[in-house]
């Protein structure tokens, strides 16, 4: 279905309809597939005859949203997993060895550094960090044995943003694989494979679901990639649930529609805080005041949904807005219906140092909010209360 646009492919790509007829997509809630014969079986375990053997392997719903969410990312191939934590460890774990090096921003996901840290480095991975936009830290991190490029754009919470075209072509002069964690954006406002990236990694447990039910994760690339992950996920156990994987495959019917909404709401609260006497600043990349407000407008077809906020008289007035809210959840959860506020510097961000927290500006007054699709209006009452 390839010059399908991006809604019908949403709707319409991916399930392939059983001899029941089923209208909508059936949850295959077992562990292990029968043959007909035991040459059938010798010819599955052989790969002469392609077909399901073991859920750990492969799953008809698991199957069906890996290639829903290949054709919305423009991608060849696509292995689920259990969540973005395992995408992004079954990446590095398929792909590098010992001895290789990793280049990844500095501002990743809070548990994404502590994987490299305190996990990957066992295995002799090294890994240097450099602020996501600089291009020629990019460039001046690159060593002999450096393999892999890691990244999230737009960053969380601040949405600093790299442009993954320029930065394609240093990791393709450099022999080096660039992945882009796409969770944030998601398929419907940014295509990373489109722009140069070897392999996006998602956790569908945020926007792809949407509506805060599951967890689940993913890797697309090319099928060379996803064949060497997939078998490390078959050989280590990681493998999406297909009771989850028909939650997010679901999701995926109304991405588009509700990344819309959460723009739409995003883009009416960032302009009503900038004019809010008691907000210092206000960091969303809809807003032309943001640095990376004209390179997003390239590279995405819009802003996302989370918008972030310094408010004056530090961490005494962040705590007053967040616990004034009603409505809002106080969780450090994102890409949920229900919009959620957090306090980066003393939960996600909790674990940098004074000097870490200020160079990331990550201040003790900054709010994260991941803007829901609530009635806009409630949302702005609701943080006014603090305010
Ligand atoms: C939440 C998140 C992850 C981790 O995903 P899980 O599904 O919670 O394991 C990775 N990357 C980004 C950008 C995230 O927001």
């Amino acid at each position: 279905m390839k010059d399908l646009q991006f809604d019908t492919k949403a709707i319409r790509e991916g399930y392939r309809i059983t001899q029941e007829q089923e209208h909508s997509e059936a949850i295959f809630m077992t562990s292990s597939f029968t043959f007909d014969s035991a040459e059938q079986a010798a010819n599955r375990f052989s790969k002469e005859e392609p077909g399901n053997i073991y859920a750990r392997f492969t799953n008809p719903t698991v199957d069906a949203f890996e290639r829903k969410l290949a054709a919305l990312e423009g991608a060849d191939a696509c292995v689920a997993t259990s969540s973005g934590m395992a995408a992004i460890f079954a990446t590095i774990m398929a792909l590098l060895k010992s001895g290789d090096h990793i280049v990844a921003s500095r501002n990743m996901f809070g548990t994404s550094i502590v994987l490299l840290n305190t996990i990957v480095s066992k295995f002799n991975i090294g890994v240097s960090y450099v602020d996501l936009s600089d291009l020629s830290q990019w460039q001046g991190a690159v060593k002999d044995n450096t393999k892999l490029f890691l990244l999230e754009t737009p960053s969380n919470p601040l949405g600093e943003v790299v442009d993954i075209a320029a930065l394609s072509k240093i990791s393709q002069a450099n022999n080096i694989l660039l992945a882009v964690d796409n969770a944030i954006l998601t398929p419907a406002l940014q295509n990373p494979i489109n722009l140069g990236a070897d392999i996006v990694i998602h956790s569908a447990t945020k926007y792809i679901d949407g509506q805060g039910r599951c967890l689940a994760g993913a890797v697309l690339g090319n099928e060379a990639i996803i064949e060497q992950v997939a078998s490390f996920t078959r050989a280590t156990g990681p493998s999406l649930s297909a009771f989850n994987a028909w939650i997010v495959l679901k999701g995926l019917d109304t991405l588009s529609l509700r990344m819309k909404a959460h723009c739409d709401n995003a883009l009416k609260l960032a302009i009503w805080l900038q004019d809010q006497d008691r907000v210092e600043k206000v960091y969303y990349l809809g807003l032309e005041s943001h640095p990376d407000h004209g390179l997003a407008k390239i590279q995405q077809s819009d802003f996302g949904g989370i918008v972030s906020f310094e408010v004056k008289g530090g961490r005494e007035a962040a705590f007053k807005v967040i616990n004034a809210t009603e409505i809002i959840s106080i969780t450090a959860n994102l890409g949920d219906t229900k919009s959620t506020i957090t306090h980066p510097a003393s939960t996600t961000h909790g674990r940098l140092t004074d000097d870490e927290k200020q160079q990331a500006n990550i201040t003790e007054g900054l709010i994260r909010i991941s803007v829901g699709l609530e009635a806009v209006g409630d949302l702005i009452n609701d943080i006014n209360k603090g305010l």
